[in-house]
Order: structure tokens, then C-alpha cells, then sequence
């Protein structure tokens, strides 16, 4: 029996991860869960999974679940309740709770970054959803890793169908992810790309994209922050730095390929040049569910892939015209040290301001631009988590500052 955290447990990683765990009560056992303001999905999470402590990121939100959890105890007196923390302390509480074994970051953003190393520093395995923060802190997080011998697993699919075609190469003999060494036998990664929401648009069409367009995927069902970034093929560009800090790989090796069945998740290319790739269908719950049984496999009834169904694959090159954020990641992580965390935060905050109307789809990556622009005069090639942090609060104010003078420039 593994016993499991998952932090972020109302949003679309960390309701899959449960499902997961009710599917599988022989295998998974739920010790802490964190969310931030969903308490009703929260409460039957409590309700159905018994975990022995819950985090909310907003304190002021405890009296209220409280309230919400004794009235379900005086309906099923049986029902132990957790303790309750929250804030900032009460989220690295429960990421580093003493009796998990694994914890499933599934919290969105920087925010998931603080929660992260303290699970981390506790020794815990990680399954890695949340890759804002190997991307904007990999300097720290790597030795972090490689201090604590926690073991990182991928739960974004590219990764973990590289992950899952390293297994039984050299690498994995050699290797262990995120330790920031170079991979033996390991010559190229193609990662996949849907297309997003955009992909049948023609690039002079993109001035017409509204919220509601770009939060449509055609293939995953996600929350709204990486639903924008796939639209913007940011995602892709982030999964590009990730892939960079989980493998070992450098930049020159890692392409994107858009393949818009999304049913390759991605490819590796070994030295004998043979390439491995993973297949499957579109389904988080695949990559997750290979994070919590890693290192074997459990029998699903899941939905077996039939490539006779689908008929044909099709792959393509990118368009970094019509899709700038591609490469503004690339040069980011090529810049190193603090640039990926400004791109990060940047990205963050320019789709938060478009989620909420303030800016134009084409607007969030000439407003990504302008902050790394700005900050290559202070980069700082090694820096400390203060300085990460210190970066990411920057750069998120420079992106606001820059929409409320309205000063957008292409
Ligand atoms: P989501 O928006 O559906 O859920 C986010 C979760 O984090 C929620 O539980 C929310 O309450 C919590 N949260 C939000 N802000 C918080 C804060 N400030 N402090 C603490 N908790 C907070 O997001 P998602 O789609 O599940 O994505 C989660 C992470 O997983 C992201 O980093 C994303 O890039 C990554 N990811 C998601 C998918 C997917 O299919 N959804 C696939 C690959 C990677
Ligand atoms: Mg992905």
C-alpha cells in the first residue's frame, strides 16, 4: 500500500489522482490533500478518501470548512476528521506529511513551488504535475534532489512517455531523473504537440480569439491556465525546459513536433538512432497512474487503444510565427539562471490578465517578450530560492504594470 498526498486535489490533476485511488484501494492510500477555494468538491473528497490532514491555501477558509466537515461527522459519526492547516506553512505541512510515501503536486503555477521543496526536503517521491516549478527554480530544486534522493517522476505525458521509453536503456541504469546529468545512449527527444485550441486557425485569425476560444482544447480536458498555454503552445515551450531538467538533455536535442491525434506522447531517439515512442489515448489518468506504480504496472479496464479506429497519425513543424512562445522558451532556457523563471511568471501573469479580459490573445507573448527583454541586465546565472522568488514577484508586476499603462508594444 502506497500512501499518497496530492496537493491541488480539487483541480484536473488532482481529481484524476483520486479517481485513480478510489479505482485502486488495494494500492493507494490518501494522507493529505491541499486545494485552494473549491470546499464543497473538497469535502466529499474528505468524505470518501479519510485523509489524516487537509491544507488550504486560504487560511480565512478553515472556520468555514470546519463547519462543513462536523456536519458530514454528525451524519457518519465513523468518519475520523483530518486536521485542518492552512495558509503558506500549512500547505508545506502537508506536502511533507510524515506518513507519505508520494506526493502529486497538482497545484497550478509558482504557487505549487515552496510545497514542492518541502516535500522534496522530506525525502518524499514527487510526481511531477506541476512544472512551473522545475522550470522556474530548476537551479534549486535540482541539488534539492539531489541532496534528498527523492525520486522525481514525470506525470506530464510527454515526460512520462520518455520516462516510460528509458526504462531498460542505459540511462535508467546510469541515471536518475533531475539529477542535471547528462543522459547516456539518449540523442534526441521529440515532444508532441496537439496543436491546441488554435491549430485549424489561420495565424491572421488569431486577432479574433476570445477566452472562450482559447479555453477549448480539442483533445484534453485541463484546467484553464494550461488549456491558454497549450492554445499558446507555451505549454510546449515549458515542457521543452522541463524535459531539459528532467533528462539531462540540451537544447539542441529536444524538438517539437505537432501531432494533433495526440496519441504519440512522445519519442525518444537512442544513439543507434532507433526511436522509442509511448502510445496512447488522451488520458491523464495513464501518466499518473504509471507515477504511483512505478516502478511496475497495475491491469486497467481503461479503454484500449485501437490504431485500426483511428487510422492515421499525422505529424508536422511548428509554426513559431503564429506561435512565438515556442521560442521564447528555447531562449530562456538556453539563458539559464533566473530567465525561465521570468518567462514563467510573465506567462503566468499575462494569462491570468487575459483570462480575465484585460489583454488581447496576441498580447501574452509580446508582453513574455518584454519582460525577459528586460530583465537580461539583471540575470543572475546561479541563483538562491530568495532570488528565484524575488524574480518571478518581479517580473509578474512588471507584466501588470506594463497592461495598466497600457504600453503593449509589438
Ligand atoms: P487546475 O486549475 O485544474 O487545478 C489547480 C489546483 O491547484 C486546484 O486544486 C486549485 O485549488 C489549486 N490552487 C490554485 N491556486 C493555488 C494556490 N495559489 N495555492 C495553492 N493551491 C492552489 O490545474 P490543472 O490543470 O490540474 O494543472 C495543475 C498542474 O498540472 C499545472 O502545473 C499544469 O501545468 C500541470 N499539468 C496539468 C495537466 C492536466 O491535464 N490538467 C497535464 C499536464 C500537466
Ligand atoms: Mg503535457
Amino acid at each position: 500500500m502506497k500512501a499518497i498526498s496530492v496537493l491541488g486535489s480539487t483541480g484536473s490533476i488532482g481529481t484524476q489522482t483520486l479517481d485513480i485511488a478510489e479505482e485502486f484501494p488495494n494500492h493507494f492510500k490518501v494522507v493529505a490533500l491541499t486545494a485552494g477555494r473549491n470546499l464543497p468538491l473538497l469535502v466529499e473528497q474528505v468524505q470518501k478518501h479519510t485523509p489524516e490532514v487537509v491544507a488550504l491555501a486560504d487560511e480565512s477558509l478553515i472556520p468555514e470548512l470546519e463547519e462543513r466537515l462536523k456536519t458530514i461527522k454528525a451524519k457518519s459519526p465513523e468518519i475520523t476528521l483530518p486536521v485542518l492547516i492552512g495558509g503558506p506553512d500549512g500547505l508545506n505541512t502537508a506536502a511533507s506529511w510524515d506518513t507519505a510515501d508520494l506526493v502529486v503536486t497538482g497545484i497550478v503555477g509558482c504557487a505549487g513551488l515552496l510545497p514542492t521543496l518541502s516535500a522534496i526536503k522530506a525525502g518524499k517521491d514527487l510526481a511531477l504535475a506541476n512544472k512551473e516549478t522545475l522550470i522556474a527554480a530548476g537551479p534549486v530544486v535540482i541539488p534539492e534532489l539531489k541532496r534528498s534522493g527523492s525520486q522525481l517522476l514525470p506525470a506530464d505525458s510527454e515526460h512520462s512517455a520518455i520516462f516510460q521509453c528509458l526504462q531498460g536503456t542505459p540511462w535508467a541504469e546510469t541515471a536518475r531523473l533531475s539529477t542535471g546529468e547528462k543522459t547516456p545512449g539518449l540523442r534526441r527527444i521529440q515532444l508532441t504537440a496537439s496543436g491546441g485550441a488554435f491549430r485549424e486557425w489561420p495565424r491572421e485569425d488569431l486577432i479574433k480569439a476570445t477566452v472562450k476560444d482559447a479555453t477549448s482544447h480539442p483533445n484534453w480536458s485541463m484546467g484553464k491556465k494550461i488549456t491558454v498555454d497549450s492554445a499558446t503552445l507555451m505549454n510546449k515551450g515549458l515542457e521543452v525546459i522541463e524535459a531539459h531538467y528532467l533528462f539531462g538533455i540540451d537544447f539542441d536535442h529536444i524538438e517539437i513536433v505537432i501531432h494533433p491525434q495526440s496519441i504519440i506522447h512522445s519519442m525518444v531517439e537512442l544513439s543507434d538512432s532507433s526511436v522509442l515512442a509511448q502510445l496512447g489515448w488522451p488520458d491523464m489518468r495513464l501518466p499518473i497512474l504509471y507515477c504511483l506504480s512505478w516502478p511496475n504496472r497495475l491491469e486497467t479496464p481503461w479503454k484500449r487503444l485501437n490504431l485500426k479506429e483511428i487510422g492515421q497519425l499525422s505529424f508536422s513543424e511548428p509554426d513559431t510565427k503564429k506561435y512565438p512562445c515556442m521560442e521564447l522558451a528555447y531562449s530562456a532556457g538556453r539563458t539559464s539562471g533566473t530567465m525561465p523563471a521570468v518567462l514563467n511568471a510573465a506567462n503566468e501573469e499575462a494569462v491570468a490578465q487575459f483570462l480575465e479580459n484585460k489583454i488581447h490573445f496576441l498580447d501574452i507573448p509580446k508582453l513574455i517578450d518584454s519582460a525577459c527583454e528586460r530583465h537580461k541586465a539583471d540575470l543572475n546565472t546561479s541563483p538562491t530560492l530568495d532570488e528565484i522568488v524575488s524574480v518571478d514577484n518581479w517580473a509578474r508586476h512588471a507584466v501588470r504594470e506594463q497592461v495598466n499603462k497600457q504600453a503593449i508594444t509589438n
